[in-house]
C-alpha cells in the first residue's frame, strides 16, 4: 500500500490534517484502532468506546482514573462539545501561530453559545446561583449544530444519534469524501524509518501485522497512544512530565430539583489558578455508577433530584507513560489544594442552588497530553528528530493548560496539513 500521507488516529488533530491533507489533492490513508459504527445512542455502544479497562481506563497508582474513547473521532465522539478558545499566546512562545486556523475553524464548525431554549434547569439553576455569590459564571461555547440539539436527552456522552454535536468524525467524513481512505480497527505498532525519515507503518489489522507506506505520516493517536508509537520508532524521551486534567464531579442532592437530560458544560467559570467550574448533567447510569464507585448507596437512585459541577484543575506536569502506555503519574500538593479548593467553591454554588448534602465523585481525568512537547519531542512544524514524523494531536501541547483542547487541536491539524501542502 503506498500512500501521500499516512495519519495513524482520529482524533481532532488527526481528523483535521487528514481533511486538510485530501482537500488538497494527497492520497491519505487513516489507521484508527477503533471502530466507526454510526452512533446509535446506546450506553452499550458508548462503554465499547470508553469502558474497556486497560484500553479506555487507565488507572494511575493514586487510583485517578484516566479515560479516552478509541473510536473514529477519537475522545470527541464521547466529548461535551465545549470550544474552549484556543491559548494563542502560549503557542506563539514556542513558535506557533494559529490565529489564522482558529478563525477559519471558528467559521466553519457550529461555533457558539447555546441559545437559551437549549439551556437546561440544571445548568440555569447553578449559573443563577454562582451569579448570585458574584461569580463570573457565563455561558460557554459549544461545538454543536443547535437546530438538530434537543432538550431532555442524555446522548452527549454516547455519542449524538441525531448529528447535533461536532465531533472529529465529521471531519473524517469530509477527508473520506475527498479521497482519503480509511481503515478501522487498525491499530498502530511503529514507524518504519529508512535513512533518518518516515517511510511507513506497521500496523495490526485483522490478526496480523501489515505494512503501508508513504514518504509522510503523522501520529495522532492521543496523549497516551502517540509516545507509545514514537518509543517503538527510537524516540525513548517521549512520554515523560505531562498533564492530565484531573477532575471531581461535586454533586448536590436538592429536595425541590427534577431535573432531566440537558446538555453538559453549558456555562461555567475560571477561577485563578487553573481552577475550571462548569454544570455537568450525567447520564443516569453514569451518574449511578459515579455514585456506587464512592459507596454512596444511599444516593444511587437520587439522579432527578441531583445538580452537577464538574470541578477540573490544571495539574503540574509531572510523571511518566510506560512502554505500553500505562499511566504512572501522582499529583502534588498544589494539585489537591487546587481539586479542594473548586470542591469547596462548588458546595457553596450547590447550597445556593438549594442542595441539602453534598457528595463528590473519584478522581477522574479526561484530557492527557504534553508527552511529546513542542519544542521538546516535536519542533514548532511538529516534526519530531526524523524527517517527515510529524505529531498532532494533545501530546504537542507544551504547558499545563487545564482547559479543553479539541478546539486547538483542530487548528493544529489544519496548520500541519496547509504546511505540508506549500
Ligand atoms: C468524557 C469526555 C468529555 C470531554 N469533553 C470535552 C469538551 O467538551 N471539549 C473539549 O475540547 N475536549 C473535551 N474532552 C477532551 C477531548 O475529547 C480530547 O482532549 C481530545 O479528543 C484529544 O484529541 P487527540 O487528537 O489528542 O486524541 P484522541 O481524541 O484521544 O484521539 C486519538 C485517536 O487515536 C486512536 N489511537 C490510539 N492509539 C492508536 C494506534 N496505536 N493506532 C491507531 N489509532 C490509535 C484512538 O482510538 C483515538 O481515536 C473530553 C474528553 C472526554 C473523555
Amino acid at each position: 500500500m503506498q500512500y501521500d500521507v499516512i495519519v495513524a488516529g482520529t482524533g481532532p488533530g488527526g481528523a483535521s490534517a487528514a481533511r486538510g491533507l485530501s482537500d488538497q489533492g494527497a492520497k491519505v490513508l487513516m489507521l484508527e484502532w477503533g471502530g466507526g459504527d454510526a452512533f446509535n445512542g446506546s450506553q452499550a455502544q458508548s462503554l465499547s468506546m470508553i469502558g474497556v479497562p486497560g484500553k479506555n481506563i487507565l488507572v494511575t497508582p493514586e487510583a485517578l482514573i484516566v479515560g479516552r474513547a478509541t473510536t473514529v473521532g477519537g475522545s470527541t465522539s464521547l466529548y461535551c462539545a465545549t470550544a474552549f478558545n484556543p491559548p494563542l499566546e502560549m503557542l506563539q512562545r514556542v513558535g506557533v501561530d494559529i490565529s489564522r486556523e482558529a478563525e477559519e475553524i471558528k467559521g466553519d464548525l457550529p461555533c457558539a453559545t447555546l441559545d437559551d431554549s437549549l439551556v437546561g434547569q440544571g445548568a440555569s439553576r447553578l449559573m443563577d446561583s454562582a451569579q448570585s455569590l458574584g461569580y463570573d459564571w457565563q455561558k460557554l461555547q459549544k461545538f454543536i449544530y443547535q437546530e438538530k440539539c434537543r432538550l431532555g436527552c442524555y446522548k452527549c456522552y454516547t455519542g449524538c444519534p441525531y448529528g447535533a454535536k461536532w465531533t472529529a468524525r465529521n471531519f473524517v467524513e469530509q477527508a473520506t469524501e475527498a479521497g482519503a481512505t480509511l481503515l478501522t480497527r487498525a491499530r498502530v505498532r511503529r514507524v518504519i524509518v529508512r535513512r533518518k525519515q518516515a517511510a511507513g507503518v506497521v500496523f495490526h489489522h485483522e490478526g496480523r501485522d501489515k505494512r503501508a507506506y508513504a514518504p509522510v505520516v503523522i501520529l495522532a493517536a492521543g496523549g497516551l497512544g502517540t509516545p507509545v508509537i514514537l518509543r517503538r520508532t527510537g524516540i525513548q524521551e517521549a512520554g515523560y512530565d505531562f498533564f492530565v486534567d484531573p477532575l471531581v464531579i461535586a454533586f448536590g442532592v436538592t429536595e425541590d430539583f427534577e431535573g432531566g437530560g440537558e446538555v453538559p458544560m453549558t456555562a461555567g467559570m475560571h477561577l485563578e489558578e487553573g481552577i475550571m467550574l462548569t454544570d455537568l448533567a450525567l447520564h443516569p447510569s453514569v451518574y449511578r455508577g459515579f455514585s456506587a464507585q464512592i459507596m454512596r448507596f444511599d444516593k444511587v437512585f437520587s439522579h432527578k433530584r441531583v445538580l452537577g459541577i464538574m470541578v477540573k484543575i490544571r495539574d503540574d506536569l509531572g510523571g511518566r507513560l510506560t512502554d505500553y502506555g500505562g499511566v504512572r503519574k501522582y499529583l502534588g500538593k498544589a494539585d489537591w489544594k487546587r481539586l479542594d479548593k473548586g470542591y469547596h467553591v462548588a458546595r457553596k454554588v450547590l447550597k445556593r442552588a438549594g442542595a441539602t448534602e453534598c457528595f463528590k465523585s473519584w478522581n477522574i481525568a479526561g484530557h492527557p497530553g504534553g508527552t511529546a512537547k513542542i519544542g521538546d519531542v516535536v519542533d514548532a512544524n511538529l516534526m519530531t528528530r526524523y524527517d517527515s514524523l510529524y505529531v498532532c494531536d494533545c501530546s504537542v501541547i507544551p504547558e499545563a493548560w487545564g482547559v479543553p483542547p479539541s478546539y486547538t487541536l483542530a487548528c493544529l491539524g489544519k496548520r500541519l496539513s496547509r504546511r505540508l501542502c506549500a
